[in-house]
Protein backbone atom coordinates (compact mmCIF):
# COMPACT_ATOMS: atom_id res chain seq x y z
CA UNK A 1 0.00 0.00 0.00
CA UNK A 2 1.13 3.69 -0.83
CA UNK A 3 0.72 6.18 1.65
CA UNK A 4 -2.07 9.10 1.89
CA UNK A 5 -1.44 12.28 1.01
CA UNK A 6 -0.40 14.28 4.24
CA UNK A 7 -0.20 17.76 3.07
CA UNK A 8 -2.08 19.26 0.86
CA UNK A 9 -1.95 22.85 -0.57
CA UNK A 10 -3.83 25.00 -2.32
CA UNK A 11 -2.68 28.05 -4.01
CA UNK A 12 -4.92 31.08 -4.19
CA UNK A 13 -8.23 32.26 -2.26
CA UNK A 14 -10.68 33.62 -4.82
CA UNK A 15 -13.75 31.20 -4.90
CA UNK A 16 -12.09 28.22 -6.55
CA UNK A 17 -9.78 28.05 -3.72
CA UNK A 18 -11.82 28.63 -0.49
CA UNK A 19 -14.55 25.93 -2.66
CA UNK A 20 -11.82 23.79 -2.50
CA UNK A 21 -10.79 24.13 0.60
CA UNK A 22 -14.45 24.19 2.42
CA UNK A 23 -15.03 20.72 0.26
CA UNK A 24 -11.92 19.08 1.33
CA UNK A 25 -12.23 20.12 5.02
CA UNK A 26 -15.43 18.68 5.33
CA UNK A 27 -14.20 15.34 4.52
CA UNK A 28 -10.50 15.19 5.90
CA UNK A 29 -9.61 15.05 9.15
CA UNK A 30 -7.04 17.47 10.20
CA UNK A 31 -5.41 15.12 11.74
CA UNK A 32 -4.93 12.37 9.08
CA UNK A 33 -4.52 15.47 6.62
CA UNK A 34 -3.15 19.23 7.02
CA UNK A 35 -4.49 21.75 4.18
CA UNK A 36 -2.85 24.72 4.03
CA UNK A 37 -4.36 27.88 1.58
CA UNK A 38 -1.87 30.50 0.59
CA UNK A 39 -3.20 33.73 -0.99
CA UNK A 40 -1.86 37.17 -1.59
CA UNK A 41 -3.89 40.05 -0.99
CA UNK A 42 -1.44 42.48 -2.85
CA UNK A 43 -2.96 40.68 -5.61
CA UNK A 44 -6.56 39.65 -4.45
CA UNK A 45 -9.08 37.88 -6.36
CA UNK A 46 -11.00 38.68 -9.99
CA UNK A 47 -14.21 40.39 -8.39
CA UNK A 48 -16.66 38.91 -10.66
CA UNK A 49 -18.77 35.67 -10.50
CA UNK A 50 -22.21 36.62 -9.43
CA UNK A 51 -24.83 34.40 -11.09
CA UNK A 52 -25.13 30.30 -10.89
CA UNK A 53 -26.74 27.18 -11.94
CA UNK A 54 -29.05 24.90 -9.25
CA UNK A 55 -26.04 22.70 -8.88
CA UNK A 56 -24.67 24.77 -6.64
CA UNK A 57 -27.62 24.00 -4.26
CA UNK A 58 -25.59 20.28 -3.77
CA UNK A 59 -22.77 21.53 -3.29
CA UNK A 60 -23.40 23.80 -0.21
CA UNK A 61 -25.87 20.85 0.98
CA UNK A 62 -22.40 18.62 1.23
CA UNK A 63 -21.03 21.35 2.97
CA UNK A 64 -24.04 21.67 5.59
CA UNK A 65 -25.07 25.25 4.95
CA UNK A 66 -27.88 26.71 6.14
CA UNK A 67 -29.62 28.44 2.77
CA UNK A 68 -30.79 31.26 4.59
CA UNK A 69 -27.82 31.64 6.55
CA UNK A 70 -25.54 31.73 3.02
CA UNK A 71 -28.20 34.08 1.27
CA UNK A 72 -27.67 36.41 3.85
CA UNK A 73 -24.32 36.61 4.44
CA UNK A 74 -23.49 36.90 0.02
CA UNK A 75 -26.58 39.54 -0.42
CA UNK A 76 -27.60 36.48 -2.72
CA UNK A 77 -31.32 36.32 -4.44
CA UNK A 78 -32.85 33.78 -6.44
CA UNK A 79 -32.63 33.00 -10.15
CA UNK A 80 -35.26 31.22 -12.01
CA UNK A 81 -33.24 31.47 -15.20
CA UNK A 82 -31.95 33.79 -17.59
CA UNK A 83 -34.14 35.82 -20.49
CA UNK A 84 -32.06 36.33 -23.60
CA UNK A 85 -32.83 39.49 -25.37
CA UNK A 86 -32.03 40.21 -29.04
CA UNK A 87 -30.02 37.32 -29.14
CA UNK A 88 -32.10 35.68 -32.02
CA UNK A 89 -32.82 39.40 -33.54
CA UNK A 90 -33.50 42.83 -32.26
CA UNK A 91 -36.80 42.69 -29.94
CA UNK A 92 -37.31 39.18 -29.72
CA UNK A 93 -36.69 37.78 -26.29
CA UNK A 94 -37.12 34.62 -24.14
CA UNK A 95 -36.50 32.87 -21.32
CA UNK A 96 -34.16 30.11 -20.82
CA UNK A 97 -35.69 28.56 -17.42
CA UNK A 98 -34.16 26.39 -15.03
CA UNK A 99 -36.40 22.69 -15.21
CA UNK A 100 -38.05 21.75 -17.72
CA UNK A 101 -41.21 23.23 -19.88
CA UNK A 102 -44.74 21.92 -19.64
CA UNK A 103 -45.22 17.88 -18.26
CA UNK A 104 -44.22 14.97 -20.76
CA UNK A 105 -47.36 12.91 -21.54
CA UNK A 106 -46.96 9.08 -22.39
CA UNK A 107 -43.39 9.26 -22.58
CA UNK A 108 -42.96 12.11 -25.11
CA UNK A 109 -41.04 15.05 -24.30
CA UNK A 110 -43.67 18.30 -23.68
CA UNK A 111 -42.02 20.10 -26.86
CA UNK A 112 -43.46 17.79 -29.05
CA UNK A 113 -47.01 18.55 -27.83
CA UNK A 114 -46.44 22.50 -28.12
CA UNK A 115 -45.30 21.97 -31.85
CA UNK A 116 -48.60 20.06 -32.17
CA UNK A 117 -50.67 22.67 -30.64
CA UNK A 118 -48.77 25.26 -32.27
CA UNK A 119 -49.55 23.88 -35.98
CA UNK A 120 -53.43 24.19 -34.96
CA UNK A 121 -52.73 27.32 -34.36
CA UNK A 122 -51.46 27.91 -30.69
CA UNK A 123 -49.46 31.35 -30.71
CA UNK A 124 -48.40 31.22 -26.82
CA UNK A 125 -44.73 30.21 -26.51
CA UNK A 126 -43.14 27.72 -24.85
CA UNK A 127 -41.77 29.36 -22.19
CA UNK A 128 -45.42 29.98 -21.07
CA UNK A 129 -45.74 26.11 -19.99
CA UNK A 130 -42.53 26.90 -17.35
CA UNK A 131 -43.58 27.34 -13.82
CA UNK A 132 -39.95 29.19 -13.80
CA UNK A 133 -40.18 31.26 -16.42
CA UNK A 134 -43.92 32.34 -15.62
CA UNK A 135 -42.84 32.77 -11.80
CA UNK A 136 -39.79 34.65 -12.84
CA UNK A 137 -42.04 37.11 -15.63
CA UNK A 138 -44.59 38.19 -12.75
CA UNK A 139 -41.11 38.54 -10.24
CA UNK A 140 -42.41 35.74 -7.76
CA UNK A 141 -40.71 33.21 -5.49
CA UNK A 142 -41.64 30.21 -3.56
CA UNK A 143 -38.76 27.35 -2.71
CA UNK A 144 -40.39 24.05 -4.71
CA UNK A 145 -43.14 22.00 -3.06
CA UNK A 146 -42.01 18.11 -2.35
CA UNK A 147 -45.11 17.24 -3.08
CA UNK A 148 -45.01 16.23 -6.72
CA UNK A 149 -48.65 16.35 -7.76
CA UNK A 150 -47.82 20.00 -6.93
CA UNK A 151 -47.31 22.51 -9.97
CA UNK A 152 -44.99 24.55 -7.61
CA UNK A 153 -42.49 21.15 -7.40
CA UNK A 154 -41.39 22.16 -10.84
CA UNK A 155 -39.51 24.96 -9.77
CA UNK A 156 -35.87 24.89 -9.76
CA UNK A 157 -33.56 27.32 -8.40
CA UNK A 158 -30.58 29.12 -8.16
CA UNK A 159 -28.85 32.12 -6.79
CA UNK A 160 -27.06 35.51 -8.14
CA UNK A 161 -24.71 36.36 -4.71
CA UNK A 162 -21.49 38.40 -4.45
CA UNK A 163 -18.88 36.00 -5.15
CA UNK A 164 -16.29 37.64 -3.08
CA UNK A 165 -18.67 37.02 0.09
CA UNK A 166 -19.15 33.94 -1.19
CA UNK A 167 -14.98 33.07 -0.47
CA UNK A 168 -15.59 35.08 2.99
CA UNK A 169 -18.17 32.62 4.14
CA UNK A 170 -16.36 29.64 2.79
CA UNK A 171 -12.44 30.93 4.29
CA UNK A 172 -14.53 31.40 8.02
CA UNK A 173 -16.37 27.45 7.28
CA UNK A 174 -12.74 26.42 6.21
CA UNK A 175 -10.72 27.85 9.01
CA UNK A 176 -13.07 26.42 11.75
CA UNK A 177 -12.65 22.52 10.17
CA UNK A 178 -9.00 23.38 10.68
CA UNK A 179 -7.40 25.05 6.84
CA UNK A 180 -4.66 27.32 7.81
CA UNK A 181 -4.84 30.40 5.99
CA UNK A 182 -0.93 31.93 5.07
CA UNK A 183 -0.62 35.83 3.65
CA UNK A 184 2.02 35.96 1.06
CA UNK A 185 2.62 36.14 -2.33
CA UNK A 186 4.65 33.34 -4.14
CA UNK A 187 7.79 34.31 -5.53
CA UNK A 188 9.01 30.73 -6.66
CA UNK A 189 7.86 27.08 -7.08
CA UNK A 190 10.05 24.82 -5.78
CA UNK A 191 10.30 21.36 -8.00
CA UNK A 192 12.04 17.93 -7.36
CA UNK A 193 14.62 17.74 -9.65
CA UNK A 194 13.84 14.05 -10.95
CA UNK A 195 10.04 14.10 -11.21
CA UNK A 196 9.44 18.01 -11.91
CA UNK A 197 6.90 17.38 -8.77
CA UNK A 198 5.98 20.23 -7.03
CA UNK A 199 7.38 20.17 -3.84
CA UNK A 200 7.10 23.87 -2.21
CA UNK A 201 5.72 27.57 -2.64
CA UNK A 202 8.56 30.52 -1.64
CA UNK A 203 6.79 33.20 -0.26
CA UNK A 204 8.06 37.10 -0.58
CA UNK A 205 8.51 36.97 2.86
CA UNK A 206 10.90 34.05 2.88
CA UNK A 207 8.97 31.41 4.46
CA UNK A 208 8.45 28.23 2.36
CA UNK A 209 5.01 26.02 2.09
CA UNK A 210 5.64 22.36 1.65
CA UNK A 211 3.38 19.71 0.73
CA UNK A 212 2.38 16.59 -1.43
CA UNK A 213 -0.08 17.79 -3.88
CA UNK A 214 -0.78 21.39 -4.96
CA UNK A 215 -4.56 22.75 -6.24
CA UNK A 216 -3.16 25.84 -8.42
CA UNK A 217 -6.29 27.77 -7.62
CA UNK A 218 -4.21 30.90 -9.01
CA UNK A 219 -7.39 32.46 -11.63
CA UNK A 220 -5.80 33.65 -15.06
CA UNK A 221 -2.17 33.46 -13.51
CA UNK A 222 -2.06 29.93 -13.87
CA UNK A 223 1.18 29.76 -11.78
CA UNK A 224 1.71 25.98 -11.29
CA UNK A 225 -0.03 24.57 -14.20
CA UNK A 226 0.30 27.09 -16.83
CA UNK A 227 3.80 29.03 -16.06
CA UNK A 228 5.13 26.50 -14.06
CA UNK A 229 4.76 22.96 -15.51
CA UNK A 230 4.18 24.78 -19.03
CA UNK A 231 1.64 22.87 -19.62
CA UNK A 232 -0.54 24.72 -22.84
CA UNK A 233 -3.42 26.39 -23.63
CA UNK A 234 -6.28 24.65 -25.85
CA UNK A 235 -8.00 28.14 -27.86
CA UNK A 236 -11.32 28.25 -28.55
CA UNK A 237 -11.44 32.14 -29.28
CA UNK A 238 -12.25 31.16 -32.95
CA UNK A 239 -15.94 30.00 -31.67
CA UNK A 240 -15.87 31.96 -29.18
CA UNK A 241 -14.33 35.27 -29.85
CA UNK A 242 -15.58 37.63 -27.31
CA UNK A 243 -11.86 38.12 -25.40
CA UNK A 244 -12.72 40.88 -22.93
CA UNK A 245 -15.50 42.08 -20.60
CA UNK A 246 -16.02 45.91 -18.99
CA UNK A 247 -17.75 45.49 -15.25
CA UNK A 248 -19.55 47.77 -13.28
CA UNK A 249 -22.66 48.22 -10.70
CA UNK A 250 -25.12 50.25 -10.38
CA UNK A 251 -27.59 50.85 -7.64
CA UNK A 252 -31.31 48.95 -7.67
CA UNK A 253 -33.99 50.38 -10.11
CA UNK A 254 -37.54 48.50 -10.30
CA UNK A 255 -38.55 45.38 -8.67
CA UNK A 256 -35.98 42.68 -7.74
CA UNK A 257 -36.15 39.69 -10.41
CA UNK A 258 -35.52 36.75 -9.67
CA UNK A 259 -33.21 35.64 -13.57
CA UNK A 260 -30.42 37.33 -15.03
CA UNK A 261 -30.85 39.18 -18.31
CA UNK A 262 -28.36 38.76 -20.85
CA UNK A 263 -28.53 41.36 -24.06
CA UNK A 264 -27.31 41.21 -27.12
CA UNK A 265 -25.33 44.04 -27.79
CA UNK A 266 -23.76 44.85 -31.37
CA UNK A 267 -20.73 42.70 -30.82
CA UNK A 268 -21.18 40.50 -27.45
CA UNK A 269 -23.75 41.23 -24.63
CA UNK A 270 -24.35 42.28 -21.50
CA UNK A 271 -25.49 40.87 -18.35
CA UNK A 272 -27.55 42.11 -15.51
CA UNK A 273 -27.10 40.12 -12.17
CA UNK A 274 -29.68 41.31 -9.13
CA UNK A 275 -28.18 40.69 -5.89
CA UNK A 276 -29.78 42.19 -2.78
CA UNK A 277 -27.32 45.64 -2.08
CA UNK A 278 -26.40 45.92 -6.37
CA UNK A 279 -26.66 45.10 -9.51
CA UNK A 280 -23.79 44.06 -11.48
CA UNK A 281 -23.30 44.42 -14.96
CA UNK A 282 -20.84 43.45 -17.50
CA UNK A 283 -20.75 44.05 -21.21
CA UNK A 284 -18.53 41.28 -22.94
CA UNK A 285 -17.35 41.83 -26.23
CA UNK A 286 -14.78 40.98 -28.64
CA UNK A 287 -11.78 43.31 -28.71
CA UNK A 288 -11.41 42.44 -32.51
CA UNK A 289 -15.00 44.00 -33.40
CA UNK A 290 -15.16 46.79 -30.77
CA UNK A 291 -12.86 49.27 -29.07
CA UNK A 292 -12.89 48.77 -25.30
CA UNK A 293 -13.91 52.92 -24.97
CA UNK A 294 -17.10 51.89 -27.15
CA UNK A 295 -17.64 48.80 -25.22
CA UNK A 296 -17.77 50.67 -21.20
CA UNK A 297 -19.92 53.90 -23.03
CA UNK A 298 -22.65 50.79 -24.55
CA UNK A 299 -22.45 49.52 -20.93
CA UNK A 300 -22.62 52.68 -19.10
CA UNK A 301 -25.92 54.00 -21.54
CA UNK A 302 -27.54 50.89 -20.47
CA UNK A 303 -27.51 50.92 -16.29
CA UNK A 304 -31.22 50.41 -14.96
CA UNK A 305 -29.68 52.43 -11.76
CA UNK A 306 -26.49 55.06 -10.74
CA UNK A 307 -23.36 53.37 -11.66
CA UNK A 308 -21.94 52.53 -8.39
CA UNK A 309 -17.77 53.14 -9.01
CA UNK A 310 -16.14 52.92 -12.59
CA UNK A 311 -15.98 50.03 -15.76
CA UNK A 312 -13.37 47.64 -15.39
CA UNK A 313 -11.72 46.00 -17.76
CA UNK A 314 -11.09 42.02 -17.89
CA UNK A 315 -9.11 40.38 -19.75
CA UNK A 316 -9.72 36.72 -21.20
CA UNK A 317 -9.27 33.87 -23.93
CA UNK A 318 -12.21 31.32 -24.66
CA UNK A 319 -10.58 27.63 -23.92
CA UNK A 320 -8.65 24.96 -21.18
CA UNK A 321 -5.57 24.29 -20.38
CA UNK A 322 -4.77 20.82 -22.39
CA UNK A 323 -4.04 18.83 -19.26
CA UNK A 324 -6.05 20.13 -15.96
CA UNK A 325 -4.48 17.65 -13.36
CA UNK A 326 -0.52 17.25 -14.63
CA UNK A 327 2.15 15.37 -12.16
CA UNK A 328 1.05 16.58 -8.59
CA UNK A 329 -1.09 19.75 -9.72
CA UNK A 330 -4.44 20.05 -10.01
CA UNK A 331 -6.27 23.30 -11.38
CA UNK A 332 -9.06 24.63 -10.12
CA UNK A 333 -10.94 27.53 -11.62
CA UNK A 334 -9.67 30.59 -13.63
CA UNK A 335 -6.44 28.61 -14.05
CA UNK A 336 -8.22 25.57 -15.56
CA UNK A 337 -9.54 27.27 -18.54
CA UNK A 338 -12.46 30.17 -19.24
CA UNK A 339 -16.04 29.98 -20.60
CA UNK A 340 -17.49 33.58 -20.93
CA UNK A 341 -20.60 33.62 -18.29
CA UNK A 342 -23.19 33.52 -20.78
CA UNK A 343 -24.67 30.38 -18.74
CA UNK A 344 -23.25 31.23 -15.47
CA UNK A 345 -20.92 28.15 -15.84
CA UNK A 346 -17.64 28.24 -14.01
CA UNK A 347 -18.29 28.11 -10.43
CA UNK A 348 -20.19 25.19 -11.62
CA UNK A 349 -17.04 24.08 -13.46
CA UNK A 350 -15.00 24.37 -10.54
CA UNK A 351 -17.53 22.30 -8.00
CA UNK A 352 -17.29 19.70 -11.06
CA UNK A 353 -13.60 20.16 -10.73
CA UNK A 354 -13.63 19.04 -6.94
CA UNK A 355 -16.23 16.56 -6.99
CA UNK A 356 -14.42 14.70 -9.47
CA UNK A 357 -11.05 15.13 -7.42
CA UNK A 358 -13.09 13.55 -4.63
CA UNK A 359 -14.22 10.98 -6.63
CA UNK A 360 -11.22 9.91 -7.49
CA UNK A 361 -9.18 10.77 -4.12
CA UNK A 362 -5.95 8.35 -4.60
CA UNK A 363 -3.19 7.33 -2.44
CA UNK A 364 0.17 9.50 -2.43
CA UNK A 365 1.83 7.58 -5.30
CA UNK A 366 -0.95 9.31 -7.65
CA UNK A 367 -1.33 6.55 -10.62
CA UNK A 368 -1.57 8.41 -14.11
CA UNK A 369 -4.66 5.96 -14.64
CA UNK A 370 -6.52 8.51 -11.80
CA UNK A 371 -5.16 12.01 -13.35
CA UNK A 372 -6.22 10.78 -17.45
CA UNK A 373 -9.59 9.89 -16.29
CA UNK A 374 -9.59 13.19 -14.30
CA UNK A 375 -8.58 15.03 -17.42
CA UNK A 376 -10.75 13.03 -19.61
CA UNK A 377 -13.81 13.88 -17.44
CA UNK A 378 -13.01 17.94 -17.34
CA UNK A 379 -12.46 17.98 -21.28
CA UNK A 380 -15.90 16.72 -21.72
CA UNK A 381 -17.15 18.95 -19.44
CA UNK A 382 -15.54 21.78 -20.99
CA UNK A 383 -16.68 20.69 -24.13
CA UNK A 384 -19.95 20.04 -23.42
CA UNK A 385 -20.69 23.72 -22.01
CA UNK A 386 -18.73 25.13 -25.13
CA UNK A 387 -21.27 23.73 -27.55
CA UNK A 388 -23.71 25.38 -25.40
CA UNK A 389 -22.66 28.32 -25.63
CA UNK A 390 -21.83 28.42 -28.70
CA UNK A 391 -25.43 27.75 -29.73
CA UNK A 392 -26.60 31.13 -28.32
CA UNK A 393 -23.77 32.87 -31.34
CA UNK A 394 -24.16 30.62 -34.19
CA UNK A 395 -27.96 30.12 -33.97
CA UNK A 396 -29.16 33.96 -34.53
CA UNK A 397 -30.60 35.90 -37.20
CA UNK A 398 -28.75 38.93 -36.41
CA UNK A 399 -26.96 40.28 -39.52
CA UNK A 400 -26.54 44.00 -38.30
CA UNK A 401 -22.68 43.93 -37.44
CA UNK A 402 -19.71 41.98 -38.62
CA UNK A 403 -19.72 40.80 -35.19
CA UNK A 404 -23.11 38.80 -35.87
CA UNK A 405 -21.92 37.97 -39.39
CA UNK A 406 -18.84 36.08 -37.97
CA UNK A 407 -20.83 34.35 -35.86
CA UNK A 408 -23.66 32.90 -37.96
CA UNK A 409 -21.09 32.04 -40.31
CA UNK A 410 -18.72 30.28 -38.59
CA UNK A 411 -17.91 26.82 -38.79
CA UNK A 412 -19.52 25.06 -35.69
CA UNK A 413 -18.01 21.83 -33.85
CA UNK A 414 -18.87 18.38 -34.99
CA UNK A 415 -20.75 17.75 -31.81
CA UNK A 416 -22.80 20.79 -31.93
CA UNK A 417 -23.59 20.53 -35.61
CA UNK A 418 -25.19 17.03 -34.66
CA UNK A 419 -27.14 18.48 -32.27
CA UNK A 420 -28.71 20.82 -34.52
CA UNK A 421 -29.38 18.98 -37.39
CA UNK A 422 -31.01 15.74 -35.35
CA UNK A 423 -33.18 19.12 -33.66
CA UNK A 424 -34.23 20.77 -36.78
CA UNK A 425 -34.77 17.50 -39.13
CA UNK A 426 -36.92 15.27 -36.14
CA UNK A 427 -37.02 17.60 -32.97
CA UNK A 428 -35.19 15.41 -30.91
CA UNK A 429 -32.43 16.28 -28.51
CA UNK A 430 -30.47 14.16 -25.69
CA UNK A 431 -28.55 14.45 -22.70
CA UNK A 432 -25.22 12.64 -23.56
CA UNK A 433 -23.11 11.41 -20.76
CA UNK A 434 -24.15 12.93 -17.54
CA UNK A 435 -23.47 16.30 -19.31
CA UNK A 436 -24.23 19.35 -17.11
CA UNK A 437 -27.50 20.84 -19.28
CA UNK A 438 -30.63 18.83 -20.00
CA UNK A 439 -32.24 18.04 -22.55
CA UNK A 440 -35.05 21.00 -21.35
CA UNK A 441 -32.21 24.19 -21.54
CA UNK A 442 -31.09 22.44 -25.31
CA UNK A 443 -34.81 22.58 -26.30
CA UNK A 444 -35.52 26.25 -24.60
CA UNK A 445 -32.34 27.62 -26.26
CA UNK A 446 -33.07 26.02 -29.74
CA UNK A 447 -36.84 27.43 -29.81
CA UNK A 448 -35.69 29.86 -28.27
CA UNK A 449 -33.25 31.22 -31.44
CA UNK A 450 -35.32 30.23 -33.54
CA UNK A 451 -34.07 26.31 -34.56
CA UNK A 452 -37.30 25.15 -35.69
CA UNK A 453 -37.73 21.31 -35.79
CA UNK A 454 -39.05 20.69 -39.98
CA UNK A 455 -41.06 17.55 -38.11
CA UNK A 456 -41.65 16.14 -34.89
CA UNK A 457 -43.03 13.11 -33.31
CA UNK A 458 -45.61 11.27 -35.38
CA UNK A 459 -47.94 10.09 -32.84
CA UNK A 460 -48.15 13.43 -31.36
CA UNK A 461 -48.58 14.28 -34.82
CA UNK A 462 -52.21 11.82 -35.66
CA UNK A 463 -53.21 13.50 -32.49
CA UNK A 464 -56.29 15.67 -32.81
CA UNK A 465 -55.57 19.83 -32.18
CA UNK A 466 -58.36 19.78 -29.67
CA UNK A 467 -57.22 17.62 -27.11
CA UNK A 468 -54.06 18.70 -27.20
CA UNK A 469 -54.44 22.37 -27.16
CA UNK A 470 -56.86 21.74 -24.08
CA UNK A 471 -53.90 20.02 -21.76
CA UNK A 472 -52.08 22.64 -22.45
CA UNK A 473 -54.20 25.23 -21.71
CA UNK A 474 -54.80 23.44 -18.16
CA UNK A 475 -51.24 23.69 -17.31
CA UNK A 476 -50.72 27.04 -18.96
CA UNK A 477 -53.39 28.13 -16.22
CA UNK A 478 -52.43 26.32 -13.73
CA UNK A 479 -48.69 27.84 -13.58
CA UNK A 480 -50.48 30.94 -14.17
CA UNK A 481 -52.68 30.87 -10.81
CA UNK A 482 -49.86 29.40 -9.27
CA UNK A 483 -47.38 32.29 -9.90
CA UNK A 484 -50.07 34.23 -8.62
CA UNK A 485 -50.14 32.49 -4.97
CA UNK A 486 -46.61 32.72 -5.03
CA UNK A 487 -45.09 35.60 -2.86
CA UNK A 488 -43.09 38.86 -4.61
CA UNK A 489 -39.21 38.10 -5.25
CA UNK A 490 -38.55 40.89 -2.56
CA UNK A 491 -40.85 40.10 0.08
CA UNK A 492 -39.57 36.22 0.18
CA UNK A 493 -36.03 37.81 0.46
CA UNK A 494 -36.60 39.72 3.22
CA UNK A 495 -38.54 37.39 5.54
CA UNK A 496 -36.10 34.09 4.52
CA UNK A 497 -32.65 35.86 4.32
CA UNK A 498 -32.43 39.83 3.86
CA UNK A 499 -29.53 41.57 5.16
CA UNK A 500 -29.90 45.28 6.26
CA UNK A 501 -29.09 46.37 2.63
CA UNK A 502 -32.06 45.32 1.07
P1 LIG B 1 -9.33 34.57 -8.66
O1 LIG B 1 -10.56 35.12 -8.06
O2 LIG B 1 -8.58 35.45 -9.62
O3 LIG B 1 -8.36 34.18 -7.47
C1 LIG B 1 -6.98 33.94 -7.67
C2 LIG B 1 -6.30 33.83 -6.31
O4 LIG B 1 -4.94 33.45 -6.53
C3 LIG B 1 -6.29 35.10 -5.52
O5 LIG B 1 -6.53 34.83 -4.15
C4 LIG B 1 -4.85 35.60 -5.68
O6 LIG B 1 -4.43 36.37 -4.61
C5 LIG B 1 -4.12 34.26 -5.75
N1 LIG B 1 -2.80 34.35 -6.39
C6 LIG B 1 -2.50 34.51 -7.70
N2 LIG B 1 -1.17 34.55 -7.88
C7 LIG B 1 -0.61 34.38 -6.66
C8 LIG B 1 0.73 34.34 -6.17
N3 LIG B 1 1.79 34.49 -6.98
N4 LIG B 1 0.93 34.16 -4.85
C9 LIG B 1 -0.12 34.02 -3.99
N5 LIG B 1 -1.40 34.05 -4.39
C10 LIG B 1 -1.64 34.24 -5.70
N6 LIG B 1 -18.65 32.65 -12.80
C11 LIG B 1 -19.92 32.28 -12.56
O7 LIG B 1 -20.15 31.14 -12.14
N7 LIG B 1 -20.94 33.16 -12.77
C12 LIG B 1 -20.75 34.38 -13.28
O8 LIG B 1 -21.71 35.14 -13.43
C13 LIG B 1 -19.43 34.77 -13.63
N8 LIG B 1 -19.17 35.96 -14.22
C14 LIG B 1 -17.89 36.24 -14.63
C15 LIG B 1 -17.64 37.40 -15.37
C16 LIG B 1 -16.35 37.66 -15.85
C17 LIG B 1 -16.10 38.88 -16.68
C18 LIG B 1 -15.30 36.79 -15.52
C19 LIG B 1 -13.90 37.06 -16.00
C20 LIG B 1 -15.54 35.65 -14.78
C21 LIG B 1 -16.83 35.35 -14.34
N9 LIG B 1 -17.10 34.19 -13.65
C22 LIG B 1 -18.39 33.84 -13.36
C23 LIG B 1 -16.03 33.32 -13.25
C24 LIG B 1 -15.70 33.54 -11.78
O9 LIG B 1 -15.36 34.88 -11.54
C25 LIG B 1 -14.51 32.67 -11.41
O10 LIG B 1 -14.70 31.39 -11.91
C26 LIG B 1 -14.38 32.54 -9.94
O11 LIG B 1 -14.45 33.78 -9.30
C27 LIG B 1 -13.10 31.83 -9.58
O12 LIG B 1 -11.99 32.63 -9.71
P2 LIG B 1 -10.61 32.02 -9.21
O13 LIG B 1 -10.73 31.70 -7.77
O14 LIG B 1 -10.22 30.93 -10.13
O15 LIG B 1 -9.58 33.20 -9.46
Amino acid sequence: MTQPFKNIVILGGGSAGWMTAAALSSLLNPKDVSITLVESDQIGTIGVGEATIPDIINFNRLLGIKEDEFMKATQATFKLGIEFVDWRRKGDSYIHPFGSHGVDMNGIDFHHYWLHSRAGGNAHPIGHYSMCAVAAADNRFALPDPNPQSVRSHIRYAYHFDATLYARFLRQYAELRGVRRVEGKVDEVVQAADTGYVTGLKLDKGDLVSGELFFDCTGFAALLLGKTLGVSYKDWSHWLPCDSAQAVACTHAGPLRPYTRSTARSSGWQWRIPTQHRTGNGHIYSGAFMSDDEAASILVQNLDGDMIGSPRKISFKAGHRDTFWSKNCIAIGLSAGFLEPLESTSIYLIQEGISRFIALYPDASIPSIVRDEYNRHMRTEFEQVRDFIILHYSATERDDSPFWNYCRTMNLPDSLCHKIELFREAGRAFRYEDELFAKASWIAVFLGQGVMPKSYDPIVRNLPYASVSESLELMRTAMINEAGRMPNHADFIQRYCGSASL
